[in-house]
């Protein structure tokens, strides 16, 4: 109880976009966080710049978790109503998930709906192959039309949003603290904020953003009191926020490409109806590029998750090691060097885990000096993240305790154990065996088996990553429905799936084919 209390009295200290500096992350119910951080629009695969912004947001839940706070973390799927960046052009208002579904990998897919449930089920699969804790919540903007437009006709009630023959609009006039977040008052500074502006001559301000976009013809669309449509961009997070979280919440993230105008227009609606703060705290995460480069297809260094882990066979922590190896406010170089620099780590946190395990049942050796030194060096690890989430300072922490339990072998005691399995609970860097019982699925203790990066990126491999790993997958799920555990089973064949890989059963076992059609 005591040593719990001396946890929860640590300060955790992140950066707060609002207010421009560093400060202690407040819960307005002491010792409760919650959190709300945008998630991705699901019409592709999501790439590594995507889950170096999720990852910041998992390090905040587990670094919470570790002073001993409760946390509520909801994390949403954007499935409707993304504007392109051409919609200066086309005011018609097409979105990123109709462009989906024309795009060359989109046209497999019969229709929106069919490619928005693919993308979302294969960023859960990505999101628990890199070991990403669970949201409490994982909401979709399809599922929240009705409260969205529920608060858009309580907007137009208080004047703070109008209608016109396109749509309904937020008046960016009537809301005086609008660019408090990002300084972006001026309405010129829209024109970097391409992707919800819609042109309308009957727009009372360039500034005013989309709450509801009238088309009938569009491929996603719902009926409201303004006729056929969908819903803007920026509604759905505010209000699913509001919905699980209350009207204020502690801590709002998301990417440094979120500040405006997503979350600026976030706090203009729901400050507009409560008059209250919306978030308490900002985080956001600074752009990741791909060795120099802005990451782009054109360029060819554009990376999927999957494309890392399935095609070039790189075990799923190293890329998380990687992903989470500069600080997340830092301008961030992601590198095939620090890629394999991190499978490296990852073996070396692998072997110490599993010295650490078997010296799990020698209780407390006073006279160890080692167990103290581990000790200590768990609270470095924490006070990294507690200090702005420095991940490069918490890793070297952690590296150096492998290094003292590689190093002492004969000398571990229990507290060895209760290192790694800090470390790992805070930073889910370690592959852990069976044994050691984390909050991770099992399916991601299974997917996290490791492969040497050296091996995939530069030589050529006798064996095929791929085949062996679905055949991993196959396995494990044989034995899944030989304990009767069908839900493991399942999540099994539904990441399977998302591999594009399809298995029969027989009575003389599993067999699995690549899909042609998708
Ligand atoms: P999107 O699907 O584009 O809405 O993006 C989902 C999340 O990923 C948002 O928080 C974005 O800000 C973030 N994001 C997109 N690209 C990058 C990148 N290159 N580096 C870091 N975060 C990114
Ligand atoms: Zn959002």
């Amino acid at each position: 109880m005591a040593l719990r209390s001396v946890i929860m009295d640590k300060e955790f200290r992140l950066f707060n976009t609002l207010t421009g500096r560093v400060e202690p992350l407040v819960p307005i119910e002491p010792g409760h966080l919650r959190f709300y951080s945008c998630g991705p629009t699901v019409y592709s695969y999501a790439h590594i710049g995507n889950f170096r912004s999720f990852l910041t947001a998992d390090l905040i839940l587990r670094t919470a978790r570790a002073i001993g706070w409760k946390t509520t973390y909801v994390t949403n799927i954007t499935d409707v109503g993304h504007l392109t960046d051409d919609d200066t052009m086309d005011p018609s208002g097409e979105d990123r998930m109709a462009r989906g579904l024309q795009s060359k990998e989109g046209q497999r897919f019969a229709n929106v709906w069919d490619l928005s449930r693919h993308y979302s089920s294969a960023l859960q699969s990505d999101w628990h192959i890199l070991n990403l804790l669970e949201p409490d919540v994982r909401p979709r903007a399809t599922e929240h039309i009705r409260e969205q437009i529920q608060t858009i006709e309580q907007l137009l009630a208080c004047g703070a949003a109008y209608q016109t023959s396109s749509g309904v609009y937020f008046s960016v006039e009537s809301f005086p603290n609008y660019g408090s977040l990002s300084g972006n008052k001026a309405a010129e500074a829209l024109e970097l904020a391409v992707r919800d502006v819609v042109v309308d001559p009957e727009k009372k301000d360039p500034r005013d953003f989309a709450l509801w976009k009238k088309d009938a013809e569009h491929l996603m669309q719902w009926h409201s009191p303004w006729g056929w449509g969908f819903p803007g961009w920026h509604i759905e997070c505010s209000v699913m926020a509001q919905a699980y979280l209350g009207q204020e919440i502690d801590l709002h993230a998301g990417g440094e490409d979120l500040i405006f105008p997503h979350h600026e227009c976030e706090i203009a609606q729901a400050e507009a109806l409560t008059q209250r703060p919306f978030s308490r705290h900002w985080v956001h995460t600074r752009f990741l590029q791909v060795e120099g480069r802005k990451m782009s297809k054109r360029l060819g260094n554009f990376h999927t998750v999957r494309e890392l882990i399935n095609d070039r066979g790189v075990a799923p922590l190293a890329v998380r090691l990687a992903l989470i190896s500069g600080q997340y406010r830092k301008p961030f170089n992601f590198t095939f060097s620090t890629l394999r620099d991190s499978e490296r780590h990852v073996q070396r946190f692998g072997k110490a885990f599993e010295l650490a395990e078997s010296a799990k049942n020698r209780g407390h050796n006073k006279a160890s000096m080692v167990g103290k030194t581990l000790e200590d060096r768990y609270q470095s690890v924490l006070n990294a993240l507690l200090d702005d989430l420095n991940t490069p300072a918490a890793i070297a922490q952690a590296l150096d305790g492998v290094r003292t339990i590689l190093g002492h072998k004969d000398q571990l005691d229990n507290r060895a154990y209760t290192f790694m399995s800090g470390v790992s609970d805070l930073l889910g860097i370690v592959p852990t065996t069976k044994a050691h019982k984390t909050t991770a699925h099992p399916t991601k203790q299974l997917l996290s088996v490791n492969r040497p990066v050296a091996q995939t990126l530069s030589e050529a491999s006798s064996v095929d990553p791929l085949t062996a790993k679905i055949e991993e997958l196959i396995q494990a799920r044989s034995e899944a429905r030989k304990t009767r555990n069908f839900t493991l089973a399942d999540k099994i064949r539904d990441e399977l799936l998302a591999m594009n890989i399809e298995i029969k059963d027989s009575p003389n076992g599993t067999s699995w084919r690549k899909k042609s059609n998708i």
